[in-house]
């Protein structure tokens, strides 16, 4: 079992405003899902944010937009943010995810101290048309080319749990293992009733196995990452997952759903005698 543990934390910089029609995302101003929507968080409140993250034994610091792409606005203040929590918590590897973007987009976020870029895959490229049909995976797929291409760290991941088969599960982790990505973050459907999609039907001990094949299917990815729905799918056996490949973890709340207490995650690490990952 991995003993070191790689703490990240998200930050909704955006949220709410995302016009494409992803099944599965609350974010999409579609569904009319009761979330807090606003254009962009207060910068001073994004520092404080990172401070707590930080504070915490976060390494990573992802800062997250809704929308498909990188629009020129976007774009600046994505930069604008970086730069600014950077100045107040230079510790932490500062993460993007902004949808889909060129490699001179990503260029730019590089020059504004962004390290790495996640933008997941989401599921595999038959099965995203029964979940997308405003963009295609193909695009997906090439922005995580892009990033390799920029010189940036590609983190990318998807989502279990939305009517996909076991096939498709593990068609999207052989894409995802063709990138070479050195994080990979995997969620478990965290349901809403404003979505039209069926609540997460995975069963527990399909879950961790999940998590197994995904360290198995893509061996070369240093972090295995138990991102969305951690807490909703393991419930009090949430500490298991470490037993089954996964060696990174999401502390704080997730993008529309709150996550636990970043000292209870702090608190199963130590109890499981596992350390908090002080570099990358
Ligand atoms: S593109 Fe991203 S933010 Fe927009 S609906 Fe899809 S998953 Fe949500």
């Amino acid at each position: 079992m991995n003993k070191e543990i790689f703490l990240c934390s998200i930050c909704n910089i955006n949220s709410g405003t995302c016009l494409e029609d992803c099944k599965f995302c609350s974010q999409s101003v579609r569904y009319k899902a009761d979330i807090d929507r606003y254009k962009q968080k207060d910068i001073k409140r994004i520092q404080e944010e990172a401070i707590t993250a930080r504070d915490n034994g976060a390494l990573g610091f992802c800062l997250v937009t809704a929308d498909k792409g990188l629009k020129p606005k976007t774009l600046e203040f994505v930069c604008a943010v970086a730069k600014a929590v950077g100045e107040v918590a230079p510790e932490l590897r500062l993460i993007a995810c902004n949808g889909t973007a060129s490699v001179e987009q990503l260029l730019i976020l590089k020059e504004a101290g962004i390290k790495a870029y996640n933008h997941n895959l989401e599921t595999s490229e038959s099965f995203y048309q029964e979940i997308c049909t405003t963009h295609p995976w193909s695009e997906r797929y090439e922005t995580c080319q892009n990033v390799n291409t920029a010189g940036l760290t590609l983190i990318t991941g998807g989502i279990f749990g939305l009517g996909e088969t076991q096939a498709d599960r593990v068609s999207m982790l052989e894409s995802l293992a063709s990138l070479n990505p050195t994080s990979v973050p995997i969620n478990f459907y965290h349901h809403n009733e404003a979505l039209e999609l069926e609540p997460n039907s995975i069963e527990i001990e399909d879950a961790f196995n999940l998590i197994a094949l995904t360290r198995k299917l893509i061996p070369n990815a240093d972090r295995i990452m138990v991102a969305g729905g951690r807490e909703l799918m393991f419930g009090e056996r949430q500490s298991e997952i470490f037993e089954h490949g996964a060696n990174s973890i999401v502390i704080g709340n997730y993008l529309t759903t709150n996550g636990r207490a970043m000292n209870k995650d702090l608190d199963m690490l130590q109890s499981l005698k596992l350390e908090v990952a002080k570099k990358v």
